[in-house]
């Protein structure tokens, strides 16, 4: 087997295709070297190698040794130096590298190769004595911290000793002669930590550094982060052993970091920094501060330091040359790491670089323009998640975070505000001018006005679908849910956290990305939405197959999401219109009725509102699809909770309030989620259908008359189980719209559907399809039921489930593909093999998550339906979905 790959001198083994099995460093290594570019000599030590040492005990191949010997003489051959050599010794530099860049693993030796006797010749050749010594001691530093495990910090601390006894402040005052004594010293402590002296044998150092590159594979930090993002364990790391190449020979030499664009804001011009005569770790170590690579930037930045572009002219002509040639190559904007040894440059580095979401806009459709890429590859090269940092306000990096609490990001962007306890209160501010945050417990839809008022949301109980986070992201408001630790005191007026108290009126942050509550006004970025958003979702839709709808149901939510995009509605949920100003009560009146009767004259008051309400939300979606589901409150959202709201019901309703109290408390429901709710209560109360179904169609009437549009409402049943539950439904919709037909003198256009939201239902398609023109799979319920865990209160142990590795992703963030996912598999088949052309689409709010878009396309949903501030990214997420 080939266990090693060489590079260098205008030729390599590999190439940028050997990816997984050289690593991302090593594969890139190779292709700048068969590009031609000044790429040091040196050689990859497979991936293979990886998995064979923790197959076989922490050991080697036995061919593995003459391998790696074979490579040492190839890169003497081209440096005309060798390993160990006291005349023309070879330095090596040695790096982990696997298929991914995976922080936490093995970084860096650097000057391996050194001893007490290679310094010497080092030196003499340099005509440096200092900087032999300087690089080993640095060795002696970084090899005796990562690979034999003695802390950095006591090497510093006698560094430090040294320069306070001797009167020095920088390093650079320290003599060759300082450094001798120094490095005795270091040598020393590893003698004493160890038990045994730092190895003077090179051969020893290398096979200690590969080592521990492989060793590091397997530590807990870098199994944390493959846990964290899907990294198998199976790929194995490659090593990267490379010959040195000095940035700290003096004024001639140097080190830097660039990117071929501006990582964050897009920008087409090189962007970088390095420093004189410094090896690598001095620049990310911040100790000194780094100059720009480029005369723009150092002008932009009003820097006095001289850029490279000034100080070294030829190489930063020569580096531009091979930034422009790599990015050209690549495709794609590149990181890259250099090197300058006495005026000459050399490449350690490239591949693609990371970039904020506003940058991968900018540069995905810069690049198509360029012709660097094709319309649909600049789609696929834009996040769909990231989109959510360009649509709303988001915590500056660089503000300081005071972190009060975590709960779950439950609404992207950011808000700051006071604290405030209730709704009226969060009313009261707003009309005043303030800003306020509403903390609660939770949130049901009587906050919806303080919700509204309010620029951020944080409850303490609740997950990812829970009302406070359904809401609010519908509404586009910031809003961390489920902050477990935060114990609320409306009592008091408090609330506190990991021992620390804040009062009403004190100002706090949400964080709605990252879940956090940071005390006090926190520095943010407004969004703005460049031409660039358009002009890539204009390609993204020309490639989507699923068209994308939103759940709405206020004409503020509509009218945002028709601005994102939405194709229609796919879920207005009219429980939530009942809560609007006096609605409420007419609504408890209804539900508390004992007579059918009562019920009628009740829902006679809601039946002009709810008209006005779909006429509405017609106009606005102009002639696009509008999906309107029936009542399906959980009975205890809508009981009066406290006397003064009983009191208004009886007054309204003209009776006892204590017999109005006893019928309230005998339809209370230990288990509303899973009570009297949806089609069940039609089924019990065919009116209120039969009111809604009215108020819908008399609104279709009107809105046709107004915009010229033929308006074709559907009507969605919700959790629907039984075939007979959507007929008894139906069977009143239809009879209502030959009523509404005859008086109004027009022929009435109209679906019927259902929400696919209980196994039974999914299980069932062939048999409910019959009765279905559609069916939404309502996948909030959908997975409550399947997984028997409510959506209320899952997030308190969910979290749990997820750091002892039982579940990856919040399924109900993140679609269940294997287990609910395979129900509404089944339920699109069952459902198509007896009404062939019945439409399928998904409104649960996965309907806004990529990876289950992603999932939704893979079964032929025909559409997709998101909160409002989702519509983009499920857009994108469809159009990648197709490609
Ligand atoms: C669902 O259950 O997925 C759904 C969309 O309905 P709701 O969230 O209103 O229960
Ligand atoms: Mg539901």
């Amino acid at each position: 087997t080939k266990w090693v790959f060489n590079f260098g001198d205008g030729k390599a083994d590999g190439a940028a295709d050997k990816r997984n099995l050289l690593g991302g460093k090593g594969a890139n290594l190779a292709e700048m070297s068969n590009l031609g570019l000044p790429v040091p000599p040196g050689f990859t030590i497979t991936t293979e190698v990886c998995t064979w040492y923790y197959d076989h005990d922490n050991s080697y191949p036995d061919d593995l040794r003459a391998q790696v010997e074979a490579a040492l003489e190839h890169v003497g051959s081209i440096t005309e130096r060798r390993f160990g050599d006291e005349k023309a010794p070879l330095l090596l530099s040695v790096r982990s590298g696997a298929r991914v860049s995976m922080p936490g693993m093995m970084d860096t030796v650097l000057n391996l190769g050194l001893n007490d006797v290679t310094v010497k010749a080092i030196g003499e050749e340099a005509g440096d004595m200092r900087f032999a010594y300087d690089s080993y001691r640095r060795f002696i530093q970084m090899y005796s911290d990562v690979v034999l495990g003695v802390d950095h910090h006591e090497f510093e601390e006698i560094l430090e000793e040294h320069k306070s006894l001797n009167d020095l402040m920088l390093d650079t005052e320290i003599t060759a002669d300082d450094w001798v004594g120094i490095i005795e010293k270091f040598k020393a402590l590893v003698e004493k930590e160890l038990g045994t002296p730092f190895p003077q044998d090179p051969q020893v150092q290398l096979w200690g550094a590969i080592g521990a590159v492989f060793s590091s594979w397997m530590v807990p930090r870098a199994k944390t982060y493959r846990r964290l993002h899907d990294i198998p364990a199976t790929w194995g790391t490659a090593v990267n052993v490379q010959a040195m190449v000095f940035g700290n020979m003096g004024e001639t030499s140097a080190t830097g970091v660039a990117f071929t664009r501006n990582p964050s804001t897009g920008e087409k011009a090189l962007y970088g920094e390095f420093l004189v005569n410094a090896q690598g770790e001095d620049v990310v170590a911040g100790i000194r501060t780094p100059q720009d690579i480029t005369e723009k930037a150092r002008l932009e930045a009003g820097s006095t330091k001289p850029s490279l572009e000034n100080l070294m002219p030829e190489c930063f002509s020569e580096f531009q040359a091979i930034c422009d040639r790599l990015e050209a190559h690549y495709r794609d904007m590149q990181d890259l790491e250099f090197t300058i040894e006495k005026g000459k440059l050399w490449m350690l580095q490239t591949r693609a670089g990371k970039r904020t979401a506003k940058a991968a806009l900018k540069i995905a459709v810069d690049m198509a323009a360029e012709g660097l890429l094709t319309e649909e590859e600049a789609v696929l090269r834009v996040e769909p998640a990231a989109l959510d940092q360009l649509l709303h306000p988001t915590i500056d990096p660089k503000a300081k975070r005071d972190i009060v609490a975590t709960g779950l990001p439950a609404s992207p962007g950011a808000a700051c505000g006071a604290i405030v306890f209730t709704s009226d209160e969060a009313e009261e501010a707003k009309a005043a001018g303030r800003k306020v945050i509403l903390v609660r417990v939770e949130t049901s839809p009587e906050d919806i006005h303080g919700m509204h008022a309010a620029e951020g949301i944080l409850t303490s109980r609740g997950g990812m679908t829970s009302h406070a986070a359904v809401v609010a992201r519908g509404m586009g408001k910031p809003c961390v849910s489920g902050a477990g630790m935060v114990r609320i005191d409306y009592r008091t007026g408090t609330i506190s956290a990991g021992g620390r108290v804040l009062n009403k009126g004190d100002v706090i942050t949400v964080d709605g990305a990252t879940g956090q509550v940071l005390f006090g006004k926190v520095d943010m970025l407004q969004p703005a939405l460049s031409g660039d958003f358009g002009t890539l979702m204009g390609w993204a839709d020309k490639v989507r197959r699923m068209k994308v709808r939103t759940n709405a149901e206020t004409p503020a939510d509509a009218k945002v999401a028709r601005e994102f995009g939405a194709e229609g509605i796919g879920l207005c949920r009219t429980e939530h219109m009942f809560f609007e100003g006096e609605r409420i009560v007419a609504v408890r009146e209804m539900i508390l009725s004992e007579t059918e009767d009562g019920r009628r004259a009740a829902l006679a008051k809601l039946l002009p509102m709810q008209r006005q309400d779909f006429t509405t939300l017609f106009e606005i979606m102009k002639g696009l699809p509008v999906t309107i589901r029936l009542l399906d409150p959980p009975l205890h959202e809508f009981l009066p909770h406290s006397d003064s709201e009983l009191a208004d019901v009886a007054k309204a309703m003209g009776v006892d309030p204590d017999k109005l109290r006893e019928r309230a408390l005998s339809l209370h429901e230990f288990n509303p989620m899973l009570g009297h709710r949806g089609c069940r209560l039609l089924v019990s109360y065919p009116e209120i259908a039969e009111m809604q179904a009215r108020a819908i169609f008399e609104a279709a009437v009107e809105a046709g008359k107004v915009t010229g549009d033929h308006v074709v409402p559907e009507i969605m049943v919700p959790l629907v189980g039984l075939k007979g539950e959507l007929d008894l439904v139906r069977a009143s919709i239809e009879k209502t719209a030959e009523a509404v037909q005859k008086e109004a003198g027009v022929e009435l256009t109209y679906q019927i559907g259902t929400m696919v939201e209980l196994p039974r239902a999914a299980l069932q398609g062939a048999e409910i399809a019959k009765s279905a023109e559609f069916f939404s799979f309502g996948t909030n319920d959908l997975t409550q039921t399947t997984f028997g865990i409510s959506r209320d209160d899952a997030a308190s142990f969910l979290g749990t489930y997820q750091s002892k590795g039982l579940i990856e992703q919040d399924p109900f963030v993140s679609l269940d593909q294997d287990g609910v996912g395979e129900l509404v598999k089944i339920g699109a088949e069952r459902g198509r093999s007896t009404r062939s052309d019945i439409k399928l689409g998904i409104c649960g709010e996965h309907g806004g998550d990529p990876a289950s878009i992603q999932f939704c396309e893979s079964i032929g949903l025909d559409y997709v339906s998101c909160s409002p501030f989702r519509v983009p990214i499920a857009r994108l997420a469809a159009a990648q979905s197709a490609l």
